[in-house]
């Protein structure tokens, strides 16, 4: 797929329109609660202005299903954005009108707008060609820079594209697709691949396709619990997926076949339910009736980190536990934790998945990754090995 860079585009004087990933937290008090998407767009933005292009941002924010909501406003992310920018940035009322028209035709060079959530109007998630059009009549150059979005066919992220003569991708765009496609192409080895959180269902299609890659694969968190008991493990009364049996034994044969190695956890902490105050370590295949295993235990996560850390290229997707409960986040935290020192000698290690990300967030070791990608959905859908219709429109 052949994409242009923004810095391939002629920015100068002209209406740059940036679809960017906006969509943040937001605190009850309406200020925004996580600003790291911003924060990881801003290169993109202020190459336009330097390069002296009027620059419209838009992006979605939450689910206010079609219709204008308060409550969904882009308002805090115009404020945060004008501090870190340190310039003004004017907020349409609208994602298109009147409004949105006006605030466009008064941009100077270097100028920056924000059009109101796109969400507000029910065209954009269908896509819907007079909304595409509205949108594109306001630009002379498409820029995406949302890797969270990308996965989506919306009227920001694909409909309006084939409306504007030049497009591109943004830097932050290039940058998630050059370290999440390495994955799907040659790596150094050994590459391992952590894979957590709530569902085998989940990700199932993330998991058969990084099967053929790997040279090792670790499971912890829930989905591996459903891995056990389709190995003959007692999982007491642990979070599972009972209807997933069959295909989980189906994919632990497969990687058997081939000869990659499946890890699953030998020791988990378990509890009662989440409000207890501590776990105990107990077998992974014999928890006992009463209780349920929140996250992986010491041994495993030992054995986890010694694997990280022969390493070349790693890839984790999915916390090892409820690490929202201080309890059951050491697991999750020991991966971080071995990333981190991996990275540190020269291995590619990349995180992807929100939840994933709140890990490192609370553990402070974000920074220590080679890249956390700023889009969950997207990014597995990538390493699922599916083409993104964000990324193939913006192809030409
Ligand atoms: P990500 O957002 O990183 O892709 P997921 O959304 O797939 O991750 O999964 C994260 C969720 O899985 C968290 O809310 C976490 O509490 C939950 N989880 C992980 N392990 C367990 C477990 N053993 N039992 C119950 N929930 C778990
Ligand atoms: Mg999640």
């Amino acid at each position: 797929m052949a994409i242009k860079s923004i810095t391939d585009l002629d920015l100068q004087g002209r209406r740059v329109f940036i679809r960017v990933d906006f969509n943040v937290p937001l605190t009850p008090a309406r200020g925004v609660a996580d600003a790291t998407r911003i924060r990881e767009s801003l290169p993109t933005i202020k190459y336009a202005i330097e390069r002296g292009a009027r620059v419209i941002l838009a992006s979605h924010l939450g689910r206010p299903k079609g219709k204008p909501n308060p409550e969904y406003s882009l308002m805090p992310v115009a404020a945060y954005l004008a501090e870190a920018l340190g310039r003004e940035v004017v907020l349409a009322d609208e994602p298109v009108g009147d409004g949105a028209k006006k605030v466009v035709a008064d941009l100077r060079e270097g100028g920056v707008a924000l059009l109101e959530n796109l969400r507000f109007s029910p065209g954009e998630e269908a896509n819907d060609e007079q909304f595409a059009r509205a949108l594109a009549s306001y630009a002379d150059v498409y820029v995406n820079d949302a890797f969270g979005t990308a996965h989506r066919a919306h009227a920001s992220t694909v409909g309006m594209i084939k409306f504007v003569s030049a497009k591109g991708a943004g830097l932050l765009m290039e940058r998630e697709v050059k370290f999440l496609s390495r994955l799907l192409g040659e790596v150094e080895r050994p590459f391992v691949a952590i894979i957590g959180g709530a569902k085998v269902s989940d990700k199932i299609e993330v998991l058969e396709n990084l099967l053929g890659r790997v040279n090792a694969l670790l499971i912890g968190g829930a989905m591996a619990n459903t891995f056990l008991k389709a190995k003959g493990g007692q999982l007491g009364r642990s979070l599972l997926e009972d209807d997933k049996l069959a295909l989980a034994r189906a994919f632990l044969r497969k990687a058997e076949d081939r000869g990659i190695e499946v890890v699953l956890p030998r020791d988990v902490v378990a509890a009662a339910g989440i409000k207890a105050e501590s776990g105990k370590v107990v077998s992974a295949m014999n928890v006992p009736e009463d209780l349920a295993a929140l996250d992986i235990g010491p041994e495993t996560a030992r054995s986890f980190a010694d694997v990280i850390a022969k390493a070349k290229t790693i890839f984790w997707n999915g916390p090892m536990g409820i690490f929202e409960i201080p309890a059951f986040a050491e697991g999750s935290t020991a991966i971080a934790k071995a990333m981190a020192e991996a990275t540190g000698k020269g291995a590619i290690t990349i995180v992807g998945g929100g939840d994933s990300l709140a890990v490192l967030a609370k553990t402070g070791l974000a920074g220590k990754m080679s890249h956390c990608s700023t889009g969950g959905g997207a990014s597995l859908e990538l390493l699922e090995g599916k083409v993104l219709p964000g990324l193939a429109a913006l192809a030409s």
